[in-house]
């Protein structure tokens, strides 16, 4: 079966991969070439389920328990297991008892804890929260590293539009693409920002606690840290925002002083696609199957969806319909 796969996102990706795995003829197609403008290349890559139900539906923390496992599966030895921390200052430890009354798979930690954990936090925080089942990867390595991985084993991958009709099925994964033709898909802005320095050592992803504006720190190789994110109700995808610069270096600093003097490598500005209950949707649509919607949760949630996806795929097309 020759399935062609629109979008070469977290969502495309993994799409390919469960489709050819299952035995399909792929082709993805992205309208751009390189990473630059998907979603998937700003984001932090947090595979947090546990957290995210501060804010999240119950179905979030259900359909992300396994994306480790899953990642493993696609992509061996890219899945950092190291928990999450969790830390306010002390002025703003009630934000700190209201995350831990909305989320469960945590530990408290005094700080002597959270110095055995973070050395560079020693005397920083008084208490912390530890969620050590949660894990995290690198988004843009993880991209480019699937990409090759499906390039070898004779996934094609173009730029240029090719005839819809040599396929016997279609996957759009077009992310915030499709916002103007789904009505019920609206974008999420999502500011952050790249900051190198060789002071401060983190082995985990470290939420700050506000009641304005939490953020959190991604470290990954190289001295660099990941800083995100702001949620912002628009599709306006221009450049970052001075006061979101501010905020997002202001709660850096906070967490630790040494990034005052970090440099500033890059800013960035992703458009969450989202459905009104910021849960993604598998469904089809005329002639193609759609997953859209990954919201927050594009790493968390893919590997999962794209297999429903994929079974749509194969539901339809072993039953014999005719081709698109
Ligand atoms: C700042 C930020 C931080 C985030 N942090 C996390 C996190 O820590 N953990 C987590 O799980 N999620 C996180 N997310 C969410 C995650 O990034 C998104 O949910 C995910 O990237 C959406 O993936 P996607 O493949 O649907 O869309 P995209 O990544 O946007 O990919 C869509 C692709 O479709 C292509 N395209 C568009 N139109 C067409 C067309 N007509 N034909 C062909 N191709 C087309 C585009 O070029 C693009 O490459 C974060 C998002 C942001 C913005």
């Amino acid at each position: 079966m020759r399935v062609l796969v629109k979008g070469a996102g977290v969502a495309g990706l993994t799409v390919a991969h469960e489709l050819h795995i299952r035995g399909a003829d792929v082709t993805v197609l992205d309208s751009r070439p390189g990473f630059g403008h998907a979603a998937s290349w700003l984001a932090g890559g947090m595979l947090a389920p546990w957290c995210e139900r501060e804010s999240a539906e119950e179905a979030v923390l259900s359909g992300g328990i396994d994306a480790a496992d899953r990642w493993d599966a696609i992509l061996p030895g890219e899945v950092h297991r190291n928990g999450t921390l969790v830390v306010a200052p002390a002025r703003d430890h009630g934000e700190l008892k209201r995350f831990a009354g909305r989320t469960t798979g945590y530990e408290w930690l005094e700080e002597e804890a959270i110095a055995a954990l973070e050395p560079a936090l020693a005397g920083r925080f008084r208490q912390g929260l530890f969620f050590p089942r949660e894990t995290h990867l690198d988004p843009r390595r993880v991209l480019s590293v699937l990409q090759e991985k499906l390039g070898r084993q004779g996934v094609a991958f173009v730029n240029e539009t090719t005839s819809e009709q040599d396929f016997d099925d279609i996957v759009d994964c077009t992310g915030g693409a499709r916002i103007a033709q789904t009505p019920d898909l609206r974008g999420v802005r999502g500011e952050m920002l790249y900051l190198r320095t060789a002071e401060v050592e983190l082995a985990r992803p470290v939420r700050l606690l506000h009641p304005r504006i939490p953020v959190y720190i991604v470290p990954r190789s190289g001295d660099l840290f990941m800083i995100g994110a702001t949620m912002i109700e628009t599709e306006f995808n221009g450049p970052i925002a001075a006061r979101s610069l501010m905020e997002l270096l202001n709660a850096a600093y906070a967490l630790h002083p040494a990034f005052a003097d970090a440099t500033v490598v890059e800013t960035g500005v992703g458009i969450r696609p989202a459905f009104p209950d910021n849960f993604p949707r598998v469904r089809r649509e005329g002639n193609a199957v759609i997953l859209n919607g990954l919201y927050r949760h594009g790493f968390l949630l893919a590997p999962a969806m794209a297999a429903e996806a994929v079974d749509l795929v194969f539901s339809r097309n072993s039953i014999g319909a005719p081709a698109p």
